[in-house]
């Protein structure tokens, strides 16, 4: 067996594993990427946040993305039995970018990985990392390749970006069941030869059938669009079928977008994530850090996951940067309590989502222009900003707003 000697071994190309790799490499690190898949290849996550725009701003990654011109997303749309609730980037409570992309991720991660390479970062696909084995001095991972060959490399640090592989959870025994209520996902990508003129065909939607249940739709620049059904796994269970079947027959739940869709063929057979939803007992260890979905997942109805596995990435990237310069770094508090902050604000609202409370706040007639603003910050990503009340104070501040909601609606006040 060979022993390659590395700084930092990241496992995973995606979002996470990238922007980790693009700050180390900036730094001039010596850093190796492992990822189990050729790319392009399929991943779900294609509504991105505004807040993931300065990560990839930051490692200068962001010019190779602005190229690929993919569809702009300046907000997002939630409907319910009529009811339209419009979220506008450009109109909340922090400021930062008030734009981001809607993305085939097949197109963007291989954007992020071919540029990573022109660069000189070593990045080895079809390569899957079956085991580590950490020393006081080393941390030591084992690989095998498409032949079935077997090898090591050290590291004094391994990042751990591999998504749902969840390649360190496993093998350390780190996976905890999450508190969030247990839901799964049906979705495909179609192609629309004859999309709805202007900002309607190409806006991103969530059609929600009722409080546990909602579809997704996300136009890219690429004239097709990502379809998926996120419902409690007993009910998506329930419809009869393959994969196929049971998303037409979910798609006659949507009286706003069955029309649009009912035709299309399907570009792949559904793929169906069951209770998608992870967390994990700690998020770094001596010689090992968890980022990106790897660490957390939560709830894709917020679009928060590839702007997570950013902001781990970067976060987990400079703090071993600083380590390996001897600087001190607490990760107790630098890291692991800052993305719990954050994680738990979100949690908050994807909780509050699945309890109606929030669907009450989106859809109430009368509208507060200051919370709304407040609550589009959250939803932009910047979960981090405490002069935003609905950050701060989030688990009591979304349920005493749905309370008066209650009241007004019942005209008490
Ligand atoms: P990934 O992008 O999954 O990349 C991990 C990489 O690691 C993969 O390429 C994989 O091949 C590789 N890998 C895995 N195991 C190994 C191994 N053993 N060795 C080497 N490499 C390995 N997020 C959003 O931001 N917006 C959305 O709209 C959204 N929608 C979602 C819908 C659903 C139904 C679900 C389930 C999730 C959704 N997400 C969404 C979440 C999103 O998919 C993830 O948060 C995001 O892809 C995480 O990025 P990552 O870099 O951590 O992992």
């Amino acid at each position: 067996m060979n022993n390659e000697k590395v700084e930092v071994l990241i496992i995973g190309a995606g979002p996470s594993g990238c922007v980790a790799a693009a700050y180390l490499f900036n730094q001039g690190l010596k850093i190796k990427v492992v990822e189990k898949s050729k790319f392009p290849r399929f991943v779900i996550g294609e509504s991105l946040l505004p807040r993931c725009m300065h990560h990839f701003e930051e490692v200068g990654l962001l010019p190779c993305l602005e190229k690929q011109k993919f569809e702009i997303k300046a907000g997002a749309r939630f409907m319910k039995n009529g009811q339209i609730c419009n979220f506008d980037f450009s109109k909340k409570h922090t400021s930062g970018w008030d734009w981001t992309w809607q993305v085939p991720r097949a197109d963007f991660d291989k954007t992020l990985t071919d540029t990573l390479i022109e660069r000189g970062v070593e990045i080895a696909f079809e390569q899957e990392v079956v085991d580590v084995a950490f020393t006081d001095q080393e941390a030591i991972t084992t690989i095998k390749d498409k032949e079935g060959q077997e090898f090591q490399v050290s590291a004094k640090y391994i990042i751990d970006s591999s998504g749902f592989g969840r390649v360190l959870p496993r093998l350390l025994d780190l996976e905890k069941p999450s508190t969030i209520p247990e839901h799964s996902s049906i979705f495909t990508h179609v192609k629309e030869e004859n999309r709805p003129k202007g900002k309607e065909g190409t806006l991103i939607t969530f059609d929600v059938i009722d409080t546990d249940t909602w579809l997704w739709v996300i136009p890219f620049s690429n004239g097709y669009t990502s379809i998926g059904y996120v419902g409690k796994t007993e009910y998506l269970e329930s419809f009869e079928g393959d994969n196929s079947q049971k998303l037409r027959t979910m798609m006659k739940l949507s009286g706003y977008y069955n029309d649009r869709f009912e035709r299309l063929e399907y570009e792949f057979e559904p793929k169906m994530i069951k209770n998608f939803s992870k967390s994990v007992k700690q998020l770094y260890g001596k010689r090992f850090v968890l980022t990106g979905n790897s660490a957390e997942f939560l709830d894709p109805v917020f679009s928060s996951g590839v702007t997570f596995a950013t902001e781990s990435a970067l976060l987990a990237a400079k703090l071993i940067t600083r380590e390996l310069r001897d600087e001190k770094v607490d990760w107790e508090i630098e890291y692991s309590q800052y993305i719990k902050e954050g994680v738990g604000v979100f949690a908050t609202y994807v909780k509050e989502w699945y309890t109606g409370n929030l669907q009450k706040i989106f859809f109430h007639k009368q509208e507060n222009t200051i919370i709304k603003a407040q609550i589009c910050a959250v939803l932009a990503g910047y979960v981090w900003d405490k002069t935003n009340p609905f950050v701060k104070n989030h688990s009591r501040l979304v349920k005493t707003v749905a309370h008066i909601t209650d009241m007004e609606t019942e005209g008490k006040v």
